[in-house]
């Protein structure tokens, strides 16, 4: 037992080089480092980590296969609750989650879960051996994914391993939700990792069918009346835009962020090879807090821009994971804390040329629990700027509601469901599509969770 040693610090691109590449920014662990990680853990017997996590990965198993060098072993752990580990271990947010309930960091640093998580899909996939898997049993019977993101893809894995035959359809050209054309490559690489866990899902026959868009190619009905599936699951996403509703918010310049990190990510226009139009300018102020806005940010940074992040509230309220703060500032991403727009600026021939800010303080807590803002009277500034990109949050898109009668939908467009059961008899959801822009572990815990019910659903009609 090695606690007492401090968390072994992970190795990391310098931010004077990454700023300028989009290369992975955490080179991750090798063997001896993950081995002397995984030497802290407690292997308690009432584990608070594995409460915290959305799947409940059995977190001080896995670690202890990795303090005897069984990476193999610990991979197979890992995979009893969790399809994307490679994943999940780069992007999720573990200082609120496993980490954040280590006993560990009550008195000092918790266990590097994530980065250990992180190790074992890595050492896995550069040293792969084919492990023993249970024999799948089909059963002939079809189900449609709708949407290849993180909810699909686990809701996916796991019927396909009960033995159903799956198909999942995809209105993009590529695969895998925001994990492919929203989160950047110095996070999360697209080639060597994302592709690589899709991969996994086709080995187990999934049937990917990329650039359908399921409301207006077909609809759920015709799925189930003229391509007999038996059940379908929406993990559609919540991925249109919201925009601040200030002057000038349609000014040439103006970009969400969505937008700017499509056509950077899916469409990857920071490659040579590439010609995606896209515009950057050498000023570039992005307007938000969370993982959306640091990352566009962060991709502004690698375009040759000068970057300045605008949020209302303070450092402590930032809802973006810590790690990607402290990566954004270490960059030089400026950040203007308590500010928010109120106007954005343009030239003669419609360009945007500067953002109009007011300096907040922070009142009473709101219904979040955050204190809210407040704008200090008189206060009001202006930053040059030639593009401005909103990252303030995201809505659902309705075509699906929409074209399937008897969909129940709240008022904000969320599917309503009942243990991810639909009003519709059949159709299941989860993810983002149910809760509202969410994170990639509860989007995949909700595909697990629909995964048995449409198993159970399917059962009961025999
Ligand atoms: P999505 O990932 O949005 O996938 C939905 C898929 O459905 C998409 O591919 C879409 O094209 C497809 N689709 C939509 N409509 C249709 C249709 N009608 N027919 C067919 N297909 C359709 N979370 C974290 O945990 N950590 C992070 O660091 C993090 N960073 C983020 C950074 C960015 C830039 C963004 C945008 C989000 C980030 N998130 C992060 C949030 C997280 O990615 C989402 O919560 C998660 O991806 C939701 O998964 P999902 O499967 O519900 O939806
Ligand atoms: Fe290990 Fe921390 Fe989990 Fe205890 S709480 S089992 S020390 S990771």
């Amino acid at each position: 037992m090695a606690n007492n040693i401090g968390r072994v610090k992970v190795r990391e691109q310098e931010p004077f080089i990454r700023g300028k590449n989009f290369e992975e920014v955490c080179l991750g662990y090798n063997s001896e480092e993950a081995i002397l990680e995984a030497s802290r853990c407690l292997n308690c017997k009432n584990p608070k980590c594995v409460s915290a996590c959305p799947v409940k990965i059995k977190i001080p198993s896995f670690i202890e296969k990795i303090k005897g060098g069984n990476f193999y072993e610990s991979f197979e752990i890992l995979s009893e609750d969790t399809s994307l580990p490679a994943v999940c271990g780069r992007v999720c947010p573990q200082e609120t989650q496993c980490e954040g309930s280590c006993i560990l960091g009550i008195k000092g640093e918790a266990v590097a879960i994530g980065k250990l998580e992180r190790f074992v899909a890595d050492y896995v996939r550069h040293n792969p051996k084919v492990l023993k898997s249970n024999e799948i049993i089909r059963n002939g019977l079809k189900v449609a994914v709708i949407g290849s993101g993180p909810a699909g893809l686990a809701c996916a894995y796991d019927l396909a391993k009960m033995g159903y035959d799956i198909t999942i359809f995809e209105s993009l050209h590529k695969p895998g939700g925001v994990l492919t054309y929203g989160i950047p490559e110095f996070r999360l690489p697209k080639a060597e990792v994302v592709e690589k866990e899709i991969d996994k899902l086709k080995d187990l026959g999934i049937k990917i069918e990329t650039d359908v868009f399921i409301g207006r190619t077909i609809t759920i009905d015709e799925l189930f009346d003229q391509e007999n599936f038996k059940a379908a699951f929406i993990g559609s996403g919540a991925g249109l835009p919201q925009f601040p509703n200030v002057i000038g918010e349609n000014l040439n310049g103006v970009f969400s962020a969505n937008e700017f990190l499509t056509r950077n990510n899916l469409m990857r226009a920071f490659d040579n090879e590439y010609d995606t139009p896209f515009f950057c300018g050498k000023k570039v102020c992005v307007v938000g807090g969370g993982n959306v806005a640091m990352d566009a940010a962060r991709t502004a940074l690698r375009c040759g821009a000068e970057v300045t992040l605008v949020y209302r509230r303070s450092e402590k309220e930032l809802p973006a994971r810590r790690e990607e703060v402290h990566h954004a500032v270490e960059e030089g991403v400026k950040f203007e804390l308590l500010t928010n727009p109120i106007e954005i600026k343009g030239d003669e021939k419609g360009w945007v040329k500067s953002i109009v800010c007011v300096r907040m303080e922070l009142g009473e807590p709101d219904s979040s629990g955050r204190r809210s803002p407040i704008p200090i009277k008189g206060s009001e500034f202006e930053i040059e700027t030639d593009s401005v990109i909103v990252a303030l949050g995201t809505k659902i898109n309705r075509i699906i509601a929409d074209t399937t009668p008897g969909m129940e939908v709240d008022s904000k467009g969320r599917i309503i469901v009942e243990n991810t059961a639909t009003s519709r008899k059949g159709v299941f959801a989860g993810g983002d599509v149910v809760t509202g822009a969410a994170t990639v572990i509860l989007a995949m815990g909700e595909g697990r969770k629909a995964a048995s019910a449409i198993d159970k659903y399917i059962k009961s009609l025999k």
